[in-house]
C-alpha cells in the first residue's frame, strides 16, 4: 500500500511567458528519501516553492498529507532548510540554543502531561545531529558544516514528517559532505523523517537516496537511483536532458 505525503499532478508553471515546469507528476511516499536533481535553471527551486505553498500554483494539483496545498495547514509537519542557511559570520550574536529555539512552534498545551519544555526540545534536536555539546556556543564561531547541522536541528525541533533541503551542502567542506549525507540517511531511517533533497550533484547522492527525480523543466527520470547509475552515460544524458559525465563513484 502506498502512502503519499506529497502528490503532484499535471503541474505546469511559467514566469511571464517563460515555461519553467511542464507536466510534472510524481508522489513522495512516506519514509522515502528523494533526491531531486537537475542543472541550474531546471526549475528545482520553483518546484520546491510550489510544494511549500509559497509560490502560487498556476496549473495542476498538489496535495500535502491529503489536503490541497492551497488549504494545507502545516503545523510543523513540513520543514525546510534553505541553501543560504549556513551563512552566519563570525561574532553573530546568537547562540546555538537560540537559533534552534527559533524553530519551535508553540502550539502545544503546556498543561498537558508529557509535554517537553523548550530547552528539552532543543537538546533533543541537537542530539540528533551530534551537536549537543555546542548548546551555548555562538553560531558564528562554528564551521559551515557545524552551522548546517544546527540548522537541521532547528528544522527538526518540531519533529516534522517531511524535511525539504535545498542544496544543503553549499558551504560544507568537501570532507564533511559525506558525513552530512550520512546524517540525513540516519534522520530518514531512525526517525522516519521523509526527505526531499535538492542537489545538482547526482553522483554524490545516489548512494543515499531511495528515489531519484531528474528534473529539467519536465521530469526526465523518476525511479531507483541504482538503475540510473547502471545506465550508460549516453542513456543518462538523454534522460537528464543535458550532458552529465560528472557522475562520480568515489564511495
Ligand atoms: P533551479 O533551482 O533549478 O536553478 P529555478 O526554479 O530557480 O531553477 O529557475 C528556473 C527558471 O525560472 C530559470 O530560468 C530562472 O531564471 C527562472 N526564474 C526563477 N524565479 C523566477 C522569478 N521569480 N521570476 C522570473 N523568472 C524566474
Amino acid at each position: 500500500m502506498t502512502n503519499p505525503i506529497l502528490s503532484v499532478g499535471n503541474v505546469h508553471h511559467r514566469y511571464e511567458q517563460q515555461p519553467v515546469l511542464e507536466d510534472i507528476n510524481f508522489e513522495v511516499e512516506e519514509g522515502s528519501f528523494v533526491g531531486l536533481v537537475g542543472p541550474n535553471g531546471s526549475g528545482k527551486t520553483t518546484l520546491i516553492k510550489l510544494l511549500l505553498g509559497v509560490e502560487k500554483l498556476q496549473r495542476g494539483q498538489i496535495t500535502a498529507f491529503g489536503q490541497p496545498i492551497q488549504k494545507f495547514k502545516n503545523k510543523g509537519r513540513i520543514s525546510y532548510v534553505s541553501q543560504k542557511a549556513n551563512s552566519f559570520g563570525r561574532g553573530f550574536p546568537a547562540t546555538v540554543k537560540e537559533v534552534v529555539s527559533m524553530g519551535i512552534i508553540n502550539n502545544r498545551n503546556p498543561l498537558l502531561p508529557n509535554q517537553k519544555n523548550n530547552l528539552e526540545l532543543v537538546k533533543d534536536a541537537l542530539k540528533q545531529v551530534n551537536m549537543e555539546q555546542y548548546l551555548n556556543r555562538n553560531i558564528g564561531d562554528l564551521s559551515g558544516g557545524q552551522q548546517q547541522r544546527v540548522f537541521i536541528a532547528r528544522a527538526i525541533v518540531n519533529k516534522p514528517k517531511l524535511l525539504i533541503l535545498d542544496e544543503p551542502t553549499v558551504g560544507v567542506d568537501s570532507q564533511n559532505v559525506e558525513q552530512f549525507y550520512q546524517l540525513l540517511a540516519k534522520l530518514n531511517q531512525e526517525l522516519g523523517i521523509t526527505l526531499v533533497l535538492v542537489s545538482h550533484d547526482i553522483g554524490a547522492i545516489t548512494t543515499y537516496v531511495t528515489d531519484l527525480l531528474c528534473l529539467n523543466r519536465s521530469i526526465h527520470y523518476h525511479g531507483n537511483p541504482n538503475d540510473f547509475e547502471n545506465m550508460s552515460d549516453e542513456q543518462r544524458s538523454k534522460l537528464y536532458g543535458h550532458n552529465i559525465n560528472t557522475i562520480t563513484h568515489n564511495h
